[in-house]
């Protein structure tokens, strides 16, 4: 490539995916300068330490001014109020973008401050770890993953074109949706996932008959890989579940009706239906496996895993 496809590119929220970013822009220059602004001085002093950005900003406003492409890496539910913050010193033929987990509600929350000739694109990269702040992300993370983005009707197709380009630059596979199939399909795929890691874990800590010692344990007979996805950060994951309640709740009946069969199976002795079940979710596991989204090595490749970042390259 000639020379970077942005001239300046302002990352407001320097967290996992912020710091990433930062990471897969620089690895193919694809940025002329990078700046951010993060909420805390702490997360500010170690971005600019670690090069993730050329200047850091505590009022994001400021951290917009100028930029070609601005990309709100914060947690759905702050996305809104930081819209209404920086709509004021967006550029006029800017890029707007987000990387939040949920998409009907940031467009919600965002259109509202988007100015006239910016150019807002919700977009969500469906690659993650359990890992937050500025010092867990890395430049591999958007390698061979999926970036979705859902862009609203009538939004500038060569905006669309541009922002795709950079995805597939920082490693990404890139598929265009409307926000509800998005929101619906990950209700499924990740949020319903994380919210039944969280309860497992609660609930085995709720135990009264097993020791906490007795769950550490013998934790590698299934337990411990619930857990990695339960270490997860909760402000995100509190706002992705207030803002894709539909969809999650949707999802979540389903999976108690399903529940409720095997459930119904095992009381009732039916082998041949668990068997037929436990067969077919095994299926699926080939497929992902075959598809390049995780590696067939035993124990979810994590003894394999080249990458400093353990857990690394999970969906979430
Ligand atoms: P993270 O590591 O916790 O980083 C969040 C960043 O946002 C931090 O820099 C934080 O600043 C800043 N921030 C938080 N609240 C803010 C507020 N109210 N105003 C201004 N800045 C604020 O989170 P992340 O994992 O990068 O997630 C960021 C977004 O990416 C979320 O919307 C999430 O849904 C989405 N996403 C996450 C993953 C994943 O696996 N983690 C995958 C795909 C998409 P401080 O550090 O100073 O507090």
């Amino acid at each position: 490539m000639s020379g970077p496809m942005f001239q300046r590119v302002a990352l407001i929220g320097i967290g996992l995916i912020g710091s990433s970013i930062s990471h897969a822009m620089r690895r193919r220059n694809l940025a002329g300068t990078i700046v951010g602004s993060a909420k805390t001085e702490k997360t500010r002093e170690i971005a600019l330490r670690l090069g993730l950005v050329a200047e850091v900003f505590e009022d994001p406003a400021d951290a917009v001014k100028g930029a070609d492409l601005v990309i709100l890496c914060v947690p759905v539910g702050a996305c809104g109020e930081i819209a209404r913050r920086i709509a004021p010193n967006l550029a006029p033929g800017c890029i707007l973008t987000d990387v939040g987990s949920v998409k009907a509600a940031v467009i919600r929350d965002v259109s509202p401050h988007v100015p006239p000739g910016v150019h807002f694109i919700p977009g969500h990269p469906i690659a993650g770890t359990e890992h937050s702040g500025p010092e867990a992300g890395f430049a591999e993370l958007f390698d061979n993953r999926w970036c979705i983005l859902t862009p609203v009707n009538g939004t500038d197709k060569e905006a669309v074109a541009r922002l795709r380009r950079l995805w597939e630059e920082m490693g990404s596979n890139v598929e265009i949706m409307t926000a509800e199939h998005h929101d619906l399909v990950l209700a499924i795929t990740s949020h319903v996932p994380h919210l039944i890691a969280y309860n497992i874990v609660n609930t085995a800590a709720h135990l009264e008959r097993v020791t906490d010692s007795e769950v550490i344990k013998f934790s590698a007979g299934g337990f411990r890989d619930f857990t990695r996805i339960a270490a997860s950060d909760p402000t995100m994951w509190r706002d992705v579940f207030l803002n894709n309640k539909e969809a999650v709740l949707e999802m979540l009946g389903r999976f108690t009706e399903d529940l409720t069969a095997l459930q119904r199976a095992i009381r009732y002795g039916e082998g041949d239906t668990l068997f037929r079940l436990f067969s077919d979710a095994r299926a699926i596991r080939r497929s992902i496996i075959e598809a390049g989204q995780d590696t067939p090595a035993p124990d979810f490749g994590r003894h394999q895993v080249k990458s400093a970042k353990p857990g690394g390259s999970s969906e979430k």
